[in-house]
Order: C-alpha cells, then sequence, then structure tokens
C-alpha cells in the first residue's frame, strides 16, 4: 500500500528535504508552501519523475483555516487518505518585545502553531477510521527553550508541543503517533532571513551572528541538515516508531543539553 504524506511548508528548506526522503520511500506526496509557480512546478515535476509515488502540490495559505481544510479534503479525494501529517509551515521575525509588530505576532501564532490544529482537525478522523496515522509537528529547539528578541516564535513554538503531547493522548489508541522534532539552526531561507535582523537587534555584524549567536547555541558548532531531519521523519512514519508518542525529539547538537 502506498502511503501519503502532506508536508505544509514544502517549497523550501526543512520541508521540502521532508518531502525529498518521503519521495524516496516511494510515498505520495502532497507539497504545500508559497513562492514562484514556475519554480514550485519544477520542484513538483523534479520530485515526481524521482518518487515511485506520484508528487502533487496545494497552495493553501497555512493562515486561512478554510484553505487548510481544502488541503485535507483535496489529498484524501486525491489519494483516498492522509497517512502522514507534517506540520512544518513556518515564519520568524526578530525582534524586541516592545518593537514587536502586532501583524508578525499574528501571522506567527497562525502560521507556527495554530495551522496545526486546524490540519490535524481536518486530518485526525480518516487516520482514526484507518487504524494509522503519523503526525509529525516540526517544532524548534526553541520549543524547549527561549532566545531573547524571539517572542512569537518561541511562544508558538512551546505551543506547539502542547498541541503535540494533547493529540498524542487524544489519539493513542487508534494506531496514530503525533510527535514533534526539535531543530537546533538549520541553514535554510528562514535562518539566512533572520541574520541581518539579528545583527541590528544586537548590534554586531552578520559573520558574528553566525558564529556567536546562532552556533554558539550548537556544541557541535555544526548546522543540522536537512537529509538528517528527513531521515528523522521517514523514522517517524514507520513502524519502528509505533511506540513512541508525544515525544519532543531534539536534533539540536546538544543545544538543549547545556
Ligand atoms: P523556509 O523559509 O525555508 O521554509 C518555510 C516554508 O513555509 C516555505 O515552504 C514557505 O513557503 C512556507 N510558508 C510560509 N508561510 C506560509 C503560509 N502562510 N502558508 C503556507 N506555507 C507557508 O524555513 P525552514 O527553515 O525550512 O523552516 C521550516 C520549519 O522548520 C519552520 O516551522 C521552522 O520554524 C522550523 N525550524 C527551522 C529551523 C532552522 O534553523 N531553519 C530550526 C528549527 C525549526
Amino acid at each position: 500500500m502506498t502511503r501519503t504524506a502532506i508536508i505544509t511548508g514544502s517549497t523550501s528548506g526543512i520541508g521540502l528535504g521532508i518531502a525529498e526522503a518521503y519521495a524516496a520511500e516511494g510515498y505520495n506526496i502532497m507539497l504545500n508552501g508559497f513562492g514562484d509557480a514556475d519554480e514550485i512546478e519544477a520542484t513538483r515535476a523534479a520530485l515526481d519523475a524521482k518518487a515511485a509515488g506520484t508528487v502533487a502540490y496545494h497552495g493553501a495559505d497555512m493562515t486561512k483555516p478554510d484553505q487548510i481544510a481544502d488541503l485535507v479534503a483535496q489529498t484524501e479525494a486525491r489519494f483516498g487518505a492522509v497517512d502522514i501529517l507534517v506540520n512544518n509551515a513556518g515564519i520568524q521575525h526578530v525582534a524586541p518585545v516592545e518593537e514587536f509588530p502586532l501583524e508578525k505576532w499574528d501571522a506567527i501564532i497562525a502560521i507556527n502553531m495554530s495551522s496545526a490544529f486546524h490540519t490535524i482537525r481536518a486530518a485526525l478522523p480518516g487516520m482514526k477510521s484507518r487504524g494509522f496515522g503519523r503526525i509529525i509537528n516540526v517544532a524548534s529547539a526553541h520549543g524547549l527553550v527561549a532566545s531573547p528578541y524571539k517572542s512569537a516564535y518561541v511562544t508558538a513554538k512551546h505551543g506547539i508541543i502542547g498541541l503535540t503531547k494533547t493529540i498524542a493522548l487524544e489519539a493513542a489508541q487508534h494506531g496514530v503517533t503525533v510527535n514533534a522534532v526539535c531543530p537546533g539552526y538549520v541553514l535554510t531561507p528562514l535562518v539566512e532571513g533572520q541574520i541581518p535582523d539579528t545583527a541590528k537587534a544586537r548590534g554586531i555584524t552578520e559573520e558574528e551572528v553566525k558564529r556567536d549567536v546562532l552556533l554558539a547555541a550548537q556544541p557541535t558548532k555544526e548546522f543540522v541538515t536537512v537529509e538528517q531531519l528527513g531521515a528523522l521523519c521517514v523514522f517517524l512514519a514507520g513502524e519502528a516508531a509505533a511506540s513512541m508518542t508525544g515525544t519532543a525529539l531534539p536534533v539540536d547538537g546538544g543545544w538543549v543539553a547545556q
């Protein structure tokens, strides 16, 4: 049986890495995310050509509950099921709380946290009825510990770990597991984009941000890779992970061990 996975925010970065890993496993994939339409179609077609399963795309905006419900409904209609749901879409904004723009707070809470409530609410009934499901929430080391100037992001990431635990309990007797993965720094567009703002907020250079702020937190002094996260998501989607649920797994080069 070919499993079907939705990965939100998979036109870039970690989500695309997870989609590549699932495509290599032969799953059907529903991509999602923003970007240039031609580039997204090229990404979809390239993945589809490599994959044993079928790779499709839905452009739902993760701030819009009706579009999120449509993403799940369209995936079920096209492939017959949503077996694996990866809530990955996310944005960042870095600023002291007194200056934090209200619309950034609302967008980060909506995309990084509430969207997972909406996808789960739509996808869980089908998973329960089939007796199989894997929900993976891409949280962050910032779901476990804080850093200054990231009030909305740290709040949303702590929140999604609470959601992970709650749904794990609700779904525990239905063959559905719910876990959070908590990456440290991965050099994706999201991280590259916050380097200038962090430099400005702290009054230091961009090189100093990489060395003294980002990798300062990671004892390995190495960025986490999307391939490492993809491999973990493959494991969590498989039978060997059937007894793992309600966890928040750090993949952070030792960051939260400190
Ligand atoms: P990225 O910017 O490369 O990718 C983000 C994805 O989300 C893109 O596909 C983008 O189009 C999509 N997206 C943004 N807003 C959306 C919306 N409203 N609706 C639908 N899709 C939307 O970022 P990334 O670094 O790959 O981050 C992916 C996830 O990993 C995020 O949840 C992020 O918080 C988390 N994370 C990243 C890091 C890191 O160091 N990069 C570390 C820990 C956790």
